[in-house]
């Protein structure tokens, strides 16, 4: 089963990078990312938002 991709708001500093990365599962508001479509990535489950993110907000339940 896919994991689900959650945003820790509290350390997400709003660079935009995992909206780049995967603008389908990632939106910016408020400068925070939200996670708006947790199964919308099909390649590789979020790893490549959660690996470029520089505070390490990106975690998985
Ligand atoms: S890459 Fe990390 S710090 Fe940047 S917007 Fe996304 S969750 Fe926030």
């Amino acid at each position: 089963m896919a994991k689900t991709p959650v945003v820790d708001t509290d350390l997400c500093i709003g660079c935009g990078s995992c909206v780049e990365v995967c603008p389908e599962v990632f939106e910016l508001r408020d400068d925070k990312a939200w996670v708006i479509g947790p199964d919308k990535c099909d390649t590789c489950n979020c790893e490549e938002a959660a690996n470029i993110c520089p505070v390490e907000a990106i975690k998985f339940e």
